[in-house]
């Protein structure tokens, strides 16, 4: 494994380290190699490199986390992608990206599409909820399919041609406009 490799840079090895944590098990293990290898150099390139990422974390202190917790918050956003597999849910009110309406939270279930025009905003990167995407592009839904039980939406990004899949919202206050997902379906949404 490169990150042992004590003939590269701290920097190569930090990187090669947070490459390697792929999973909550690999926090664990490389957490503990580095509570027993992690000089401060290379704790100190865990730092920069996580900084270089976006992560801000506080240097004198990360000379004395655990190993696990530096690794952890060193690659905060990657192993929370990669280890998460279930939908995130997220259930709040936000202003519509397309038609600018308020779109109130559902109450029980997530919401992530705009129930009176369809639109929807990237946000999420690997896994619903999220919000690990720095796009922000509008999606445009493009097809419906019905199965047993519901409507699935599917979306493609205007800016970066990303998709995904949603649920229309068929229940609640304000439920997902029939007109626009016949629209859809008729491939006449405006
Ligand atoms: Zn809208
Ligand atoms: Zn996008």
């Amino acid at each position: 494994m490169s990150h042992e490799d004590t003939t590269l840079a701290p920097d190569a090895r930090a990187r090669a380290l947070l490459a390697a944590v792929k999973s909550r098990h690999d926090l664990k293990r490389l957490g503990a190699w580095v509570d027993v290898y992690g000089d401060d150099a290379l704790r100190l390139a865990l730092v920069a490199v996580a900084a270089k990422g976006g992560v801000e974390l506080p240097p004198d202190e990360a000379l004395t986390w655990p190993g696990k917790k530096l690794l952890r918050r060193a690659a905060a956003r990657e192993v929370e992608a990669q280890v998460r597999t279930t939908p995130i849910r997220i259930d709040e009110a936000f202003t519509c990206v397309s038609c600018h309406k308020e779109v109130p939270a559902h109450g029980r279930t997530a919401r992530d599409h705009c129930p009176f025009c369809l639109r929807s905003q990237h946000v999420d990167d690997k896994v619903p909820g999220d919000r690990a995407s720095k796009c922000g592009g509008k999606m445009d839904p493009y097809e419906i399919h019905v199965r047993g039980s519901g409507i699935d939406i599917r979306f493609r990004c205007t800016r970066c041609r990303a998709e995904k899949v949603n649920q229309a919202v068929l229940d609640g206050d304000v439920p997902d406009s029939w007109d626009a997902l016949v629209a859809l379906s008729a491939g006449t949404l405006g």
